[in-house]
């Protein structure tokens, strides 16, 4: 396969014989002397023009060469006299792989809705948005490996099927190899899951924080990067069904050093796509500005995509405890159209996203951690504080996202860790494998979680998170 990437030719403007492209499709034009056909191979962002002469390519070749279709030219690498670009291939020779016929091909080189290109998702891989989102979603998740890498973090594979439900939430999706139009039924005439494959009811992982933990309490320092699954049915901007979490889980260390360690890895993570993203996150910035939709929508900031990522590198997060930010939201008052409701009447209450984003996008301007919640509204194997109200979690807020990451000092006292549990009604006998970590050799430890989908949709500037995961998973939505 002599075939060079796109990306290649236009870092290494060199003149070169008997070159071959492959790639798709974007734009042809014509006149009665020359072809000019864009062509993508998603190496990159920019397209690659090839220059056809009719004399040397038959007609039904570059009638078949429309919007769509993929090509495999080969011919010179001269210098190109057009704007924009060092090089372009003078065809020699162009095969068509696959045809696209123009009436049926759906991605025309017109601006489509993102909703549209959401119900054709499975080709919406073809477009600049599409392929720019995905370059800086791959770069991201490098960057995260990279980052722990560096720090001498363990990377562990969570498993996918568990048997616990590690936030209580009750969304878990069952898996099951019973057949549910006969399953065998117990005395009690309930399902018998001793039965099934696992001889015990499973479901989806909806956070690999218990195993995390159990790989912390041995190798220190660790971290998971999985896909975890939440039947949410809530059908919002900000949840999908199935999205990747990265859980660093810390032995040794407390509240702060988990806040400076999620401070420091998102300021890592952020400032390397805009180092190793730069043509992409310029293509989108450029994309969020002129989509008035969203700009009118956007609250993020005044700034642009680009100067809102470099802000959030180069500025400390602003840190307050629950009870902080519960001051702040009781003094301020509803504006005037009601936009946000920014009252929150009773201390304890979870902060909802208009709070989040009220003390985000128009209090700070900042990134902000709150710590410190009421022990009511997390979970129960938070650390409790010595107030005897409150757990030593945290939330880091993100402007125009709300909460990106979740976290919190583990309790690693066995006596509090069960009595929690007690009070929850949460079964220790099920729990036992967990509960041992804190019986034999228990060490004070800490770990957050960030939905890794949220950092996408942050550094991209894109509004929702169907959009930044190839084949969204939400309410009603498996398509392939
Ligand atoms: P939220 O309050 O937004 O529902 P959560 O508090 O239920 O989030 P956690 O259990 O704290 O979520 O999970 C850790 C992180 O995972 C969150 O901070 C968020 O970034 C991400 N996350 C949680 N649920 C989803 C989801 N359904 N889709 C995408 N990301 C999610
Ligand atoms: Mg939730
Ligand atoms: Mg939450
Ligand atoms: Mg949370």
């Amino acid at each position: 396969n002599k075939r060079i990437k796109i990306k290649h030719l236009l870092e290494n403007p060199t003149p070169e014989e008997n070159a071959t492209v492959m790639g798709w499709v974007r734009t042809k034009r014509s006149n009665k002397h020359v072809t000019f056909i864009a062509i993508n191979d998603g190496s990159c962002i920019q397209n690659y023009q090839c220059v056809a002469d009719p004399e040397l390519i038959p007609d039904d070749v570059l009638r078949k060469a429309n919007t769509g279709a993929c090509l495999k030219i080969t011919g010179t690498i001269v210098a190109s006299q057009g704007a924009g670009q060092s090089t372009e291939i003078q065809a020699v020779s162009i095969v068509v792989l696959g045809e696209a016929d123009p009436d049926k091909f759906p991605i025309q080189p017109k601006k489509h809705s993102l909703e549209f290109l959401r119900e054709n998702a499975h080709l919406r891989l073809r477009t600049n948005t599409f392929g720019a989102i995905f370059r800086v979603r791959n770069q991201l998740s490098f960057a995260i490996h990279q980052y722990f890498h560096e720090k001498g973090f363990v990377y562990i594979h969570s498993p996918i099927v568990t048997a616990s439900d590690a936030e209580g939430a009750g969304e878990t999706f069952q898996v099951t190899t019973l057949d549910l139009n006969n399953p065998p039924k117990n005395e009690a005439g309930e399902i018998d899951f001793q039965e099934d494959f696992f001889g015990r009811a499973t479901n989806l992982t909806v956070s690999g924080q218990l195993e995390g933990e159990l790989a912390a309490m041995a190798l220190s320092e660790v971290y998971t990067f999985g896909p975890t699954f939440r039947a949410e049915n809530s059908n919002t901007t900000r949840h999908l069904a199935e999205f990747w979490m990265v859980e660093p889980e810390m032995a040794f260390f407390d509240a702060e050093d988990n806040q400076n360690l999620a401070e420091d890895f998102l300021q890592f993570i952020i400032g390397f796509a805009l180092k190793h993203c730069k043509e992409d996150l310029e293509f989108l910035d450029k994309r969020a500005a002129e989509e008035d939709s969203v700009k009118k929508a956007d609250q993020r900031s005044d700034m642009g995509l680009l100067e809102r990522l470099s802000f959030v590198t180069q500025n400390e997060f602003v840190r307050i405890t629950y009870t902080e930010a519960f001051e702040i939201l009781k003094a301020s008052k509803p504006n005037k159209k009601k936009k946000f409701a920014y009252l929150i009447e009773e201390w304890g209450t979870d902060l909802q996203s208009e709070h989040e984003r009220f003390l985000v996008e128009k209090h700070f301007k900042k990134p902000v951690i709150i710590t410190d919640y009421p022990k009511e509204i997390k979970s129960f194997y938070m650390k409790q504080n010595e107030d005897g109200k409150t757990v030593a979690a945290m939330d880091i807020l993100f402007p125009g996202i709300g909460e990106i990451v979740g976290g919190s000092q583990r309790e690693e006292n066995l006596e509090k860790l069960c009595q929690r549990m007690d009070e929850l009604e949460i079964s220790k006998e099920e729990m036992w494998w967990y509960l041992d970590t804190r019986k034999f050799g228990t060490a004070p430890h800490a770990g957050f979680g960030l939905g890794f989908e949220r950092l996408v949709l942050f550094v991209t500037g894109m509004s929702n998170i169907r959009d930044v995961i190839p084949f969204p998973r939400t309410p009603g939505n498996a398509e392939f």
